[in-house]
This record gives structure tokens, C-alpha cells and sequence, in this order.
């Protein structure tokens, strides 16, 4: 396997620090630099990059000359949108950038300027990442699908037909997409009812999903398909994504035209935006797909990543379990293929469109995504400390979290909460 997918990869010596000292042993060393935007206490949103427990400042360091590869206009924005237009060899060029700054001996290190420059990150806000035009989700784990398969329709006839000749998804709501501490009511709709008569109310099984969502940093045109082994370029990085999903809405309204209202009230990720750069060095080759796929989704690397995810669930009585440990390793379809798929009928992707990689569950029963697998659909309770859980209840407090190691650092995504409130 080739060590890239593209050719203008910033890869960071592993033995490489930054004099931030906090950097060392955290989820964002000097090997991440994930982007996000930040709200300081005393000034508006801004473009900041993650080191340690700092958060760097990119609009005032571009200001006080520090960075010089992209204009300070597209930094000193409260989207990430403006600096992924600039396109890949700009990502490279500035992600070269930060690294010579935020490197141990750098010029900054010991310059005054790194004291405006670098905030607390415990002292500023996160705000969503992108503008996001349009949110799509995937159904790419065979695990999730399989198990999901067997709760509605038997395990003979699990997986759909089609499933294995293409990255299934519907066109997901972005106007709901929240970042990470957002608490989000409890939805009301259509519940059905045992003899064929709906009811309206607060859903009784509301659920999350642990997914990957991948931002798309370039515009395509509309009529254009984008080539699969083209499609990864595309990718600006990935966030923690949770797709809060009720399932008794879900189940009523999902046949014919596929998921609505029982997902459109809300969609949770995380603020810090991991490069794929900084991925590469955990990119791992999924295994062959059978049947052979159509020549629009054959891929020259067939490739996901090992980063290891955890679902921690703490009650409303105060109970905290760690309830599932998978790993976007587990996917079928990748990234690449979703986008390919996506835009093969000439539909057009834009800057700050979400791909959700669907629930990623592993093949044990510890490595299951959704609550509606853990319960089989709510009819093995889980037992989370002296309570049992089918579905989430009002209060409860769902975090995501993803890390990848390797023998020398440790990167990840930081975390990605939310809370459940009473329906209104
Ligand atoms: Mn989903």
C-alpha cells in the first residue's frame, strides 16, 4: 500500500513535540493540529487550531504575521468554510505552517506573542465547525446493518438486496446539525399504535448512533461525478457524529421514502475537525468486498482508519458507564466510495457538506453503535450501574470519544456530548 492517497500529505515525525507542553500525551499533539472555531471571552469567532489543552488563535496569529500561507480573511471567519475553499495544497501549506510554529524551538516558543496568541481552551467556546449546506447519512457498517436487519425482517433476509452494491443513505437535515454541549429536547411525533391508529407525543425510544462524519472541503459541479480514487482529496477531515434517532417515529414513517422526522430533530458532532493527514498514519485496508462492486466504486485502496470509539452514557440518576467500544475500522463502504456514489448521478457536494458514515458497530456484541442493537430494539434492557436503560431518558448524558494510537502518540477527537431534556 502506498503511504498516500494524495501528494501533498503532511505527515509529522512521530518523535516530533511542541514546546506547548500540555501537548505531550494528549489527544492533540503536535501530530493532529485539528481545526475548529472558537469564541474567546473577549472577541468574536475565529478560526483556532487544537495543541494540548490550548487552543491557537489563527486570525491573530495571521494578524501579528506569525502565519502567512492563507489570507488572515479566512481565518478571522466564524466558519471553517472560507480557509477548505482555498483547496488542498493551501490545507498543506498552512498545516506545514503550524507545525514549524507549534514545534518545540520554534520562534514563537519563546516569543510574548504566545501568550495572546494561545487561549485556555477550557476558557473559550466552540462553535459548529462549518457552515454546512447539506447533511447526508450513510448506512456503511455491515455489522450495524446485518444486526438491524435481523430486529425488522429476520436474519435470511438481513441485508437489503441492494447493500452490497451500494453505499445506501438518505438526504439528512442540515439546519439541526449541533455542535458538541448542545442539549436537544426530547422530539415529539407520530408513534404507532398496536391497531394501525398513530398517536402524537414524546417518542418512548429515542436513541443515538455512533458515526463518523467526514466535511467536504471542495465545490463539484452539478452534472459532475467525482472519480473514486479522486474522491479522498475531497475530504477536509472527520468529526464525531450523533445521529439522535427516534425509533417508534422511525419505524412508522421510514417505508416508503426512508428516514424523516425521526431523525431531522437533531445530529450532534464534535468541534475539532481531524485532518486526514493527521489519520494517515492509522489508515488500515478493509477487507475485500463480495460481491465485486460496479467500476464506478472500485477503488485502488479500499481503506478506512483505526481510530477506537466509545460510547459513554451517564444516567439522570448520576450512573456513568462505558456502554460500547468500536472502531471506524468497521465500515464497508468508504469514505471515498460514499462520496463517489453520492455525486455518480452528477449531484453536486459543496464546502461544508456532512457525510455520516452511518452507525459503526464491530462484530462483538460489546461493539454495537445504537442502543436499538444493544436492547434488540428495547427488549433486553441494559443495565447502566443500579439502572437499566431501553432508551435514553430525559437527562441522560450520551458522550462520544475516538482516539488512535500507535506505540509513540496518541491523536484524537476530543469529545462529543450531549444531553437529553424533557419534550416540550
Ligand atoms: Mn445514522
Amino acid at each position: 500500500m502506498s503511504t498516500s492517497s494524495f501528494d501533498s500529505m503532511v505527515l509529522v515525525d512521530p518523535a516530533r513535540h511542541s514546546f506547548v507542553a500540555s501537548a505531550q500525551g494528549s489527544e492533540f499533539p503536535l501530530q493532529n493540529l485539528p481545526y475548529g472555531v472558537f469564541m474567546p471571552a473577549d472577541g468574536p469567532a475565529r478560526v483556532g487550531v487544537a495543541i494540548g489543552a490550548q487552543v491557537l488563535d489563527l486570525a491573530a496569529a495571521a494578524e501579528r504575521g506569525w502565519i502567512r500561507s492563507v489570507p488572515r480573511s479566512v481565518l478571522a471567519c466564524a466558519s471553517l468554510n472560507a480557509l477548505a475553499r482555498l483547496g488542498r495544497a493551501a490545507w498543506s501549506a498552512l498545516r506545514t505552517e503550524l507545525v514549524a510554529l507549534l514545534a518545540q524551538g520554534s520562534a514563537l516558543a519563546g516569543h510574548a506573542d504566545a501568550a495572546v496568541l494561545l487561549h485556555d481552551a477550557s476558557a473559550v467556546r466552540m462553535a459548529l465547525p462549518f457552515d454546512i449546506p447539506g447533511y447526508t447519512d450513510f448506512y456503511a457498517s455491515e455489522h450495524h446493518a446485518f444486526n438491524c436487519g435481523v430486529l425488522f425482517r429476520g436474519p435470511e433476509n438481513a441485508l437489503p438486496p441492494n447493500w452490497k452494491h451500494m453505499p445506501i443513505g438518505y438526504n439528512g437535515r442540515a439546519s439541526s446539525v449541533v455542535v458538541s454541549g448542545t442539549p436537544l429536547h426530547r422530539p415529539n411525533g407520530q408513534l404507532p399504535g398496536a391497531d394501525g391508529v398513530p398517536s402524537w407525543g414524546p417518542t418512548r425510544a429515542l436513541d443515538f448512533e455512533l458515526e463518523i462524519g467526514a466535511f467536504i472541503g471542495a465545490d463539484t459541479a452539478l452534472g459532475h461525478s467525482v472519480a473514486v480514487d479522486e474522491a479522498w482529496s475531497m475530504v477536509f477531515g472527520l468529526v464525531l457524529l450523533n445521529d439522535w434517532s427516534a425509533r417508534d417515529v422511525q419505524r412508522w414513517e421510514y417505508v416508503p421514502l426512508g428516514p424523516f422526522q425521526g431523525k431531522a430533530f437533531g445530529t450532534s458532532i464534535s468541534p475539532w475537525v481531524v485532518p486526514l493527514d493527521a489519520l494517515e498514519p492509522f489508515k488500515v485496508a478493509l477487507d475485500p468486498q463480495q460481491p465485486a462492486v460496479l467500476p464506478y466504486l472500485q477503488e485502488r485502496e479500499h481503506v478506512s482508519y483505526d481510530v477506537a470509539l466509545q460510547v459513554d452514557l451517564q444516567t439522570a440518576e448520576g450512573e456513568q458507564a462505558c456502554i460500547s467500544t468500536s472502531n471506524l475500522r468497521h465500515l464497508y463502504w468508504s469514505f471515498a466510495q460514499q462520496v463517489a456514489h453520492h455525486t455518480g448521478s452528477g449531484c453536486n457536494l459543496r464546502v461544508g457538506d456532512l457525510l455520516g458514515t452511518g452507525t459503526i458497530s464491530g462484530p462483538e456484541p460489546t461493539q454495537l453503535g445504537c442502543l436499538l442493537e444493544m436492547t434488540k430494539a428495547g427488549q433486553q434492557p441494559l443495565q447502566v450501574g443500579a439502572q437499566q436503560r431501553r432508551y435514553l431518558e430525559d437527562g441522560d448524558r450520551v458522550t462520544f470519544r475516538g482516539t488512535a494510537s500507535s506505540a509513540q502518540f496518541t491523536i484524537g477527537f476530543g469529545s462529543l456530548t450531549g444531553q437529553i431534556l424533557p419534550a416540550r
